[in-house]
Order: structure tokens, then sequence, then C-alpha cells
């Protein structure tokens, strides 16, 4: 048995620090449980042609296993697992179904001569860099998933599918830490109920499955660590900052104690923050602020709940048509949207119109433009294809009917297109009325301002509209002209720019002297750094991830937003960007 992470502890190895990405907030400390990769350890031979259908037989059965295996514990969740997981076991157990992963594999044994195992890791490496020069972080991600499952096909042929963690080696009472280049849902799963204090990994980035899982277990969680699986040994001590996504392997004794006192005061702060759930977001000097949840599957309406969120502020109904070969039916995309809206209980529900192209393209999408992200995405796509977007607007008109639904368009330019629009609604609800199909009459319509020229000629769009929401993180890619996934300019993707600062401020202050609502749906709504810089803009309504609701609001509630308002006000003529330090007192 290793001795607890105590002042005795020895210290094994000089101390190794690294940093990834952090992707769910919180300090662990513990020991080492280095995770095992089925694909490392494989033996590649040719078989003879003679056993050529022998082996593919072999494959085809362990893939078959694979998927019971999957499917079984798909159909037997245990009650507290993750809501995600069920949906994540399924797509699993449908890609082993995939041609291209099954008669491709089988390709290479029949023609190449390849061993099964061999075959599998040879496709897993080409279907893996088609994902990996996709430009969508989330469809990239998905990479994963695939070399997750040949993983696990991997572990059926060599006979064993036990989970790749030694823990009896590691016989400690400490927190364990895994350590693993990767980890599938199905793994997360036989991971949980173990007193696991953190999850590492090699690859992966936030909207991986080991950062979904993680969050939704509240473990904290580094990934993207490029080699820490060849880096430790089981039973080497780990401290790990989830926040800023440090690791330190077999640190001294006194920056153990600094972060077991970090650990402790984070814990103090989430007890305390957990009082805030019922608690108002109203300023010091009395302003009611409504603080709002951004969810991309109907399932997350739940943690926007528990949360204590004022509503959905954005769904960004792309996650439906994503990752899939076929478009979801009115019928699928009305129970979507109506499972939302029921849900929140009559709270206001925002439900984005498809927003696809560029940086989210839809599968089997082989448009090659020019420069995507200035393109036909969003509601260009939509207007351009009629019969997708008439689709969207029956099964939202529909889904009215359940609560208080607003519209809200992605992208918008020009007038012309709220016009457009409208139009395209007034059709939908044409069709509807001719099949006797109820919808509410007075549905909020909403544009997102995203692009420079709506918050610069924003006049015209506020009084057309009912509503706005300021999708940050385009209008600074637009603005800066930054790409927002290209990490060599990301030191240049700045929120705090004057102008774009000026930009929030011109569509807050139209909105205000038209009585008309806006809102912040983009990252910088759900940073708590920035908070106090939003209200000193006006800002009224936030809306963001709902794991950081709490902290919006414990910063909303010990702000005075009048004095902000004039301190903003000044700093907004400088040149430069606005030191949110001088806003904290
Ligand atoms: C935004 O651009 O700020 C936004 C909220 O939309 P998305 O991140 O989905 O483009
Ligand atoms: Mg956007």
């Amino acid at each position: 048995m290793n001795p607890p992470v105590s002042s005795s502890t020895p210290v094994f190895r000089s101390m190794l620090s690294m940093r990834g990405q952090g992707v769910v907030k919180g300090v662990a400390i513990g020991r080492v449980a280095v995770m095992g990769a089925a694909a490392l350890e494989v033996v590649h031979y040719r078989i003879q042609a003679d056993d050529v259908q022998a082996e593919c037989d072999r494959l085809i059965k362990a893939l078959a296993a694979a998927r019971d295996e999957l499917q079984n514990m798909a159909s037997n969740l245990p009650e507290d697992a993750p809501r995600e997981m069920g949906a994540l076991l399924t797509v699993h157990s449908m890609l082993l179904d995939d041609p291209m992963l099954v008669q491709q594999t089988c390709a290479l044994i029949v023609d190449r001569h390849y061993n099964a195992e061999w075959a599998l890791t040879t496709q897993g490496q080409v279907l893996s860099e088609q994902f990996a020069v996709m430009e969508d972080d989330y469809i990239r991600e998905r990479g994963a998933d695939i070399r997750q499952v040949i993983e696990r096909v991997l572990r059926v042929l060599s006979g064993s599918s036990a989970l790749l963690v030694n823990l009896d080696a590691i016989q400690t009472d400490d927190a364990l830490i895994v350590v693993a280049r990767d980890i599938s849902p199905a793994d997360m799963l036989r991971l949980r109920g173990g007193r696991f204090g953190a999850f590492l990994t090699d690859l992966g980035g936030p909207t991986s499955h080991t950062a979904i899982v993680a969050r939704s277990m509240n473990v904290p969680a580094v990934v993207g660590l490029g080699n820490i699986r060849s880096l430790v040994r089981d039973g080497d001590i780990l401290i790990v900052d989830g926040s800023s996504g440090a690791v330190m392997v077999n640190p001294p004794e006194f920056i153990l104690n600094e972060y077991r006192r970090r650990q402790a005061a984070y814990a103090d702060d989430r007890a305390e923050l957990s009082l805030l759930r019922d608690a108002p977001a109203i300023t010091l000097d009395g302003i009611s602020i409504k603080l709002e949840a951004n969810i991309e599957l109907p399932e997350e309406a739940e943690a926007a709940l528990a949360a204590g969120a004022d509503g959905i502020g954005l769904f960004r109904s792309e996650f439906l048509f994503m990752g899939r070969n076929d478009l979801p039916s009115e019928e699928e995309q009305y129970q979507a949207y109506s499972s939302v809206v029921k849900a929140m209980g009559g709270r206001p529900v925002t439900i984005r119109t498809l927003d696809v192209g560029a940086d989210k393209a839809l599968d089997g999408d082989i448009t090659v433009a020019t420069n995507p992200a200035l393109g036909l995405r969003a509601i260009r796509y939509c207007l351009a294809n009629p019969e997708i977007f008439g689709a969207q607007l029956r099964a939202l008109l529909r889904a009215s009917v359940h609560g208080e639904l607003r519209i809200l368009i992605p992208m918008i330019s020009h007038m012309h297109e709220v016009r457009a629009t409208r139009l395209s609604i007034a059709a939908a609800a044409a069709e509807l009325d001719a099949r006797g199909v109820e919808y509410a009459k007075n549905i909020a319509l909403g544009a997102m301002v995203e692009i420079p020229a709506i918050a610069i000629a924003i006049e015209p769009f506020v009084d057309s509209l009912d509503f706005l929401s300021i999708g940050t993180n385009d209008l600074i890619q637009y603005t800066l002209a930054i790409d927002r996934g290209d990490s060599e300019v990301a030191d240049l993707y700045d929120p705090m720019h004057p102008a774009v600062l000026r930009l929030i401020a011109r569509t807050i202050n139209a909105g205000e002297r038209a009585g008309k609502p806006v809102a912040v749906c983009g990252e910088m709504a759900g940073d708590a750094r920035v908070t106090r810089m939003l209200l000193g803009l006006g800002l009224k309504e936030f809306s963001m991830h709902p794991q950081q609701l709490l902290d919006v609001k414990k910063e909303v509630r010990l702000a005075h937003s009048n004095a902000l308002r004039v301190k903003v006000a000044a700093a907004l003529n400088r040149a430069e960007s606005i030191d949110l330090a001088t806003l904290i007192t």
C-alpha cells in the first residue's frame, strides 16, 4: 500500500509540471492510475490467403460482441449515471455498424492480408485523419469516438474486455487520478462510483467526452496534455488545477500544502455559491438582472433548471442536425423543442434557427467556399434552403403552444433577411393552418447581433424585432478579423478591445431607447471576470453555460450597476482595452 499523500510522503522523482486545457474546474490531489490503451499494444502480422475468411469472421464477431456490450450498458444504466451517457453509448454502438469501419477493415484483411487488429488500427488511422481536418471543433473531436470504439473491439479481440486501469497496483486511501490517452464514455461509466479525484488525458478538447462526462460528474478534468500518459507511473502524486489546466507531478510538500489550501477554499466557495441558486440576481443598487442558460441538446434543460436559470437564452438548434447523415424531421424537431419548452415550465425558451456553415458544417455538405466564415451560413443558408428552414419553423411554431418560445435568427446582416424570415414564418404558419395544427400567434422574433454592420446600423433592427442577443464569439471574430478557431492568432482575440465594447454598448443603448430587451449569449456572458464590465455597459440579460451561472450571479450581487456605468462610459473613449481591475472597487 502506498503511503498517504502527507507530510511523510517521500518525493519519488523531481517535480514535473505540465499545462493542458482545464475543462472542469476544481482542485484535486491524489495518486496516478494510468489507464492502458489497447491500440498501443496490438500485434501486426500477415495472415495466409486461406485464412482471410476466418479472420474477417473473427473481426465481425468481435464487432458484434463489442456492440452487444455497449447496448447492454446503455440499457442497464445506473440511476445516477450522467444524462448524456445513454446517448453516448448508443452512438458508439452505432459506429460499430458503420460501413466505413466494417467494410473497409474487412477489405484490408482481404486485399492486404492484414490480421484483424492491424486492419482495424489502420482503418482507424484513416478515419481519424479524416476527422482531424474538420474545421468544426465538435466534429473534429468526434474522431475520438472512432478511436474509442476501436479500442473496445481490440480489447475484445485480445480476449480481455477489462478496464485497463490496474487498481490493485495502486492500493491507497488517496483519491485516484485517472491518466489516459483518451477515455471513452463506456470506460467513464465503468469508472463512475470509484473515488476518482480527477481525469487527465493526452487528447481531447472542451467538447470531448471526457470533458462532457467529467463535467456532469463534477470531477476536475484537464485534457489535451500531449503525452502525460507516458510521463507518469501508477502511484505518482499529482496536483490537478482544473481551472488553469495546470498539472504537477510529484510536487514538493510546500506546493502540496498550498494546493490543499486552495482545494479547501474552492470547496467552501462552491458550497457558498450553491446557496445562491434561489437568490435573486440583483445588483447592490437594486437593478434586476436576468440570467439564462445556453444549451445545445434538449436534455441540458435540466442542468439549466438545476442552476436556477431564468430561462433558456440560447438553444443552439444546429446540434440536432449535426453528426448524422440525414436531417431531423419536423416531428423529431417538434419533440426536441417542445421537450425543452415543457421542461422550463413557463420560463422563456429562445431557440436559435439553424446556424450551420463555416465551423458548423452538416455531414455530407461538400460545399467548398473560399471563405466559409463569410459564406452561405446561418440565416443565409436557411433562406437558400426553404425546405429545411420551413420544417424547422413549423416545428418551432408547433412547440410554441407549450410555453414561452422565442425565435432567434443567427448572422443577420441585412434588413431584407429579417423581412424574408418573417415571410418564411408566415408560410410555415399558413401550412399549419391548412393542417389544422395549433401554434401561438404572438411568438417573439429576435436576431443575433454578431456582424458588426448591424451593431453599427442597429436602429431599424431594434425597431422591427422584439429582442436582440449579442453573439460576442462571432462579433469579436468579425470586428477584429480574427478567426475564433485559429490558435495562431488566439492572442489577438480580445473581448476587451474598445471597438468590440463600443459595438456592444451601441446595441444595448439602442435596445434601451426602444424598450426592447438585449442579451449577450456569447462566451463573455459566462465569464465572471467580465460581468462587471458588461453591467457597466448597461447589460441586463446574460445567457451562458449552466455551470457558469452561479459565479456570474455572485458578481452581479456584489456590483453597483450605476457606478460601473459611469466608470465604463469613461473607459470606452480610450484607445486601449479596458483594464478590468479598475472595475472591481
Ligand atoms: C456567438 O457567436 O457569440 C454565439 C453565441 O454563437 P455561436 O458561438 O454558436 O456561433
Ligand atoms: Mg455565432
